[in-house]
C-alpha cells in the first residue's frame, strides 16, 4: 500500500451534517478530498426524504440561535441575495390552553426571567421556583455529571417538570429525563440563556434538510475540485504507518489521511479493523440509542396552525410543525414524538387526537410515518464521547457523539467536523 505523492489526499466517509462540514473545510483550504457516503442522498439523520414529488425530511428538525457553527455553515454557502433558508422565531413554547413561555427580545438571561415571570398558565409560587432554579443553572459552578435530569429538577414542582422542564429535556437530548445527563442538560440551557439574546431563538427550516446544507456543501467541494461518491459504502480500512486505504464494492482506494464521519452505531465495524481504533470501538459500541418519530398528516390545504409550531400535552407527540407555515406545504402538518420507545401501531392518530383537543383540522388526506429507530444515542450521566483525534495519526473522527458541549444535535456534528478538519490540517 503505497500513497502515489506526498501531496494530501483525504478521504472523508459520511456524508452526514458532521462529514459535509469536514469535507468543506478541508477543500477551503485546498486539500484535495473524497466524500464517500453509503446512501444515494447527503445528510445522514438529517437529509431529504421524496414522497411522491413531495420534498419531506428524515425527521423534522429545530436549530437553536445558539448553532453558531451550523448556523456560519449555512450562511456562508448561501448564494448572494438568497435566504439562509431558516426562520428565526423568539423562543415560545405554546401548548394551548394550558401553557405559554414566551421569551420576548432581551438581554440574555433577561429573556428567560422574563418570559418565566411573564409565562401563562404558572402560578407565582411556580415562577419564582422556575427563576430561581434557572439563575442556579446558569451560575452553578459545581458539575452535575453523576446526576440524571430526573435528579437536577427533583426539587422542582410537578407542574414546572411536566410542563417545561422534562418536554426541553426530551427535545433536546432525546433521552428522557430519568436517564438524561444533567450536565449536557444545563449546558444547553446556559447556551441558550448564557449568551448573546438571539442565542435563544428557534430556528425554523424552510427548505428540506439536505438543500440546507449538504447539498451545497458538496457543491462547494467539486467546484474546489474534490469528489462526492454517494451510494458508497465503505466496508474495509487497512491503515498503516503512512497510508490509509479504503474499500467499497467498486475497489479500494488509497490516502494519506481519513476522516470516519460515520453515526456512532456505524463506527464499530470500521474502526475494530484497526488496531490503534480497538479501544474507541469498544466505547461506542456500547452506546444505547433512542428512536425519534416523524408522522406527516396531510389536512385541507386551508388548515393552519394558529403557529408555526405547538408542543402537544399528554403524549406520544410532544411537538406539531405546520409545514404550510414553514415550507409552503399547505396544510401538512409534521408530529414528532422524542425519545419515542415503546411507541404503540397506533401512535399517530393518538397524536392527531392531541392536536384536536387544541384545534379541529378536519379529516386527513393521507399520512406518512418515520421512525428513525437509533435517532440519537441515549445521553446519559458520564458517557465517554471521543475525540476527534485517534491514536492511529491519520485517522480522525467526526460526528454528533465526538466530545462537545452538546447532545446530538446538527450543531454537535458541524462542530465536530470543522474540528476534525482542522486538526488534520495541523498535521499536514
Ligand atoms: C428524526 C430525527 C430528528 C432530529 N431532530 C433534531 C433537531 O431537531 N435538531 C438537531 O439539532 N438535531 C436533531 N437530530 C439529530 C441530528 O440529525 C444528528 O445529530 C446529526 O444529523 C448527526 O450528524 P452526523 O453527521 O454526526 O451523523 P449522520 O447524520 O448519521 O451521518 C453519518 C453518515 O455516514 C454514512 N455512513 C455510515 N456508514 C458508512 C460507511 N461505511 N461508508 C460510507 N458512509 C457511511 C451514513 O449513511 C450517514 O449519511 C435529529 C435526528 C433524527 C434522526
Amino acid at each position: 500500500m503505497k500513497v502515489v505523492s506526498n501531496t494530501p489526499r483525504v478521504a472523508v466517509v459520511g456524508g452526514g451534517w458532521a462529514g459535509c462540514a469536514a469535507a468543506l473545510t478541508l477543500a477551503e483550504a485546498g486539500v484535495a478530498v473524497t466524500l464517500y457516503e453509503a446512501g444515494r442522498t447527503l445528510g445522514g439523520r438529517a437529509r431529504a426524504v421524496e414522497l411522491d414529488g413531495l420534498l419531506l425530511d428524515n425527521g423534522q428538525h429545530i436549530l437553536l440561535g445558539a448553532y453558531e457553527q451550523t448556523l456560519q455553515l449555512i450562511d456562508r454557502l448561501r448564494p448572494a441575495a438568497a435566504s439562509d433558508g431558516l426562520w428565526r422565531l423568539p423562543l415560545t413554547l405554546e401548548q394551548p390552553p394550558d401553557f405559554r413561555l414566551a421569551c420576548p427580545r432581551l438581554p440574555a438571561p433577561l429573556n428567560l426571567l422574563a418570559g418565566l415571570l411573564g409565562a401563562h398558565g404558572l402560578g407565582w409560587g411556580d415562577k419564582l421556583a422556575a427563576a430561581r432554579w434557572a439563575r442556579a443553572q446558569l451560575n452553578d459552578a459545581a458539575s452535575p455529571d453523576h446526576l440524571s435530569v430526573s435528579q437536577l429538577t427533583r426539587n422542582q414542582p410537578d407542574k414546572l417538570n411536566r410542563l417545561l422542564w422534562h418536554p426541553l429535556c426530551v427535545s433536546a437530548l432525546n433521552t428522557p429525563p430519568e436517564i438524561a445527563s444533567a450536565q449536557v442538560f444545563r449546558d444547553v440551557i446556559r447556551a441558550a440563556f448564557g449568551g448573546r439574546s438571539n442565542h435563544s431563538d428557534l430556528l425554523l427550516p424552510r427548505r428540506d434538510l439536505t438543500a440546507l446544507f449538504p447539498a451545497p456543501a458538496a457543491a462547494r467541494l467539486v467546484e474546489l475540485g474534490g469528489e462526492t461518491r454517494l451510494a458508497s459504502r465503505v466496508a474495509t480500512l487497512d491503515a498503516t504507518a503512512d497510508v490509509v486505504a479504503l474499500g467499497t464494492r467498486d475497489g479500494s482506494a488509497a490516502y494519506s489521511h481519513v476522516i470516519l464521519a460515520v453515526a456512532p452505531q456505524h463506527l464499530p465495524a470500521l474502526a475494530a479493523q484497526v488496531p490503534a481504533l480497538e479501544a474507541v470501538a469498544r466505547t461506542v459500541a456500547n452506546y444505547d440509542y433512542q428512536p425519534i418519530a416523524t408522522g406527516y398528516v396531510q389536512y385541507d390545504d386551508r388548515f393552519r396552525l394558529p403557529r408555526p409550531l405547538l408542543a402537544l400535552a399528554g403524549g406520544p407527540a410532544q411537538f406539531v410543525f405546520d409545514r404550510g407555515q414553514s415550507h409552503g406545504q399547505t396544510g401538512l402538518l409534521a408530529f414528532v414524538a422524542s425519545a419515542a420507545a415503546n411507541l404503540p401501531a397506533d401512535w399517530l392518530e393518538q397524536a392527531e387526537t392531541q392536536l384536536q383537543r387544541v384545534v379541529q383540522p378536519g379529516a386527513a388526506r393521507w399520512r406518512k410515518r418515520i421512525v428513525e429507530k437509533q435517532a440519537t444515542y441515549a445521553c446519559t450521566p458520564g458517557m465517554r464521547r471521543p475525540a476527534t483525534r485517534t491514536a492511529h495519526p491519520r485517522i480522525f473522527l467526526a460526528g454528533d457523539y465526538t466530545a462537545g458541549p452538546y447532545p446530538a444535535t446538527l450543531e454537535s456534528a458541524t462542530r465536530s467536523g470543522v474540528q476534525s478538519a482542522r486538526a488534520l490540517l495541523e498535521q499536514l
